[in-house]
């Protein structure tokens, strides 16, 4: 197969949206299979960006000018985007935060610490990124409350029978993981929400590795919080989203305190801006939103069912190339249709590191090391692993190249 491979997608032609793809390090051509990390950027995002800044730079919902009236307008415009992207019922429902660590830790500090005491239970799983097992572990330290996991199976799935066991009328709130970043395993959201939910127990959704790559309805998985990064789905860097149940966020106390989250402030009192407004303290992260919005247009046109299928056909030959190296072990379940586009895996008697370091030679970009899942490594009996992720512009021919480069590190440990 080469560039045409996929009927899903013409990446011959998505590939000249991204001029970064045409670099080259002596003389090889980068082969980026980095992207759970952060996603490559396509020009009419970066244009966007430029475009703020060259045309309507200025400071949003204060000014009276032309200049603050066209960036309001288009900053605010770009949540309605994201709540479109995600099916949210509005911008009400979507707070823009710095990235998805920044999501999970705003609900953590504005309902978690108000709501969570001694004898109340966190449910997390045993993949959780760091991003939601360091927060709420924490979160449930300050409060006296317990944190349980739902654990892996050998197969890389959540145990489901376990999670009905360990989901309780103590738990008050299921955070999960909705495509692990380290297994590639697709959890099963929608069941794991109704099961909180019998319990009246809130369901925390991370979507970092979903919404990039697949069609997301935060409705149809019926969950309270879900929360993205922009970087991770073509947009910038600085910008992610919350969606939050609009009758909770109401409920919320504010995160952040200061400028454009208020709407009456005395000596001695302040009253909040409607929402999401009341989340965003301060100057926001103006040129990112409004790329952000961009990304998401650019990813709908594509496609995320074309941008699905592409990627579980490259996660199909991944697996199926390494497969036949009978010293690399893979983690996370063997159906790609299960998976998001990323393989996680070890060559024995070569460390992760090294290997990345050897697949720089060959100007392949790929990760390595415990990818904010620590304890998950620890559970796999690995210190690191290598990850390579794949996105709407990569191609077999990209794949055959990664594993020429695992080839060459067999040789020089061999
Ligand atoms: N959750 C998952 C599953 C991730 O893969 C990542 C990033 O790797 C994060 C959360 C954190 O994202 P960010 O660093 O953009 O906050």
């Amino acid at each position: 197969m080469g560039l045409q491979e996929s009927e899903a997608l013409d990446v011959e032609r998505i590939r000249e949206d991204f001029p970064v793809l045409q670099r080259e390090f002596d003389g090889q051509q980068v082969v980026y299979l980095d992207n759970a990390a952060t996603t490559q950027t396509p020009k009419r995002v970066v244009e966007a960006i430029s475009e703020y800044y060259y045309e309507y730079n200025a400071n949003v919902h204060r000014g009276i000018h032309q200049l603050s009236q066209e960036a309001s307008i288009a900053y605010e415009e770009a949540h309605d985007t994201i709540a479109d992207l995600v099916g949210a019922d509005g911008r009400e429902e979507t707070v823009f935060t710095k990235n998805t660590t920044e999501a999970e830790n705003l609900v953590a500090y504005s309902w978690g610490l108000n709501e969570l005491g001694p004898g109340d239970e966190v449910v997390l799983t045993e993949m959780e990124h760091h991003a939601s097992l360091v927060t709420w572990q924490q979160t449930a330290k300050k409060t006296g409350a317990d944190v349980k996991y739902v654990p892996v199976t050998d197969e890389g799935h959540l145990d489901m029978e376990a999670a009905k066991e360990l989901i309780t009328d103590d738990t008050k709130l299921v955070s999960a993981v909705h495509v692990s970043n380290s297994l590639g395993t697709v959890n099963p959201l929608a069941e794991l929400a109704d099961v909180a939910h019998d319990h009246d127990a809130l369901i925390f959704g991370d979507g970092a590795q979903a919404v990039p790559n697949r069609p997301v309805d935060v409705k149809d998985l019926d969950v309270d919080f879900y929360a993205f990064s922009g970087h991770k789905m073509a947009g910038p860097t600085g910008i992610g989203a919350l969606y939050g149940r609009e009758e909770i966020l109401e409920d919320m106390e504010p995160y952040l305190y200061g400028g454009d989250m208020i709407r009456k402030v005395t000596y001695e009192e302040s009253t909040w801006n409607d929402l999401p407004w009341k989340f965003e303290a301060g100057t926001p992260s103006i040129a990112q939103g409004i790329a952000f919005a961009e990304a998401a247009e650019y990813i709908d046109d594509v496609g995320l069912d074309n941008i699905r299928r592409h990627e579980e056909r490259l996660t199909e030959y991944a697996l199926d190339r390494l497969a036949a190296f009978d010293d690399i072990e893979i983690y996370g379940p063997t159906d790609p249709t299960e998976r998001g586009g990323l393989v996680g895996f070890n060559l024995d008697g070569v460390h992760a590191h090294d290997l990345a370091s050897i697949l720089n030679d060959h100007a392949v970009a790929i990760r390595a090391g415990d990818h904010c899942t620590q304890p998950l490594h620890d559970k796999l009996g690995v210190a690191a692993s290598a990850r390579a992720s794949f996105y709407l512009y990569n191609t077999t021919d990209e794949i055959d190249k990664l594993v020429e480069g695992l080839e060459d590190a067999r040789d020089i440990f061999a």
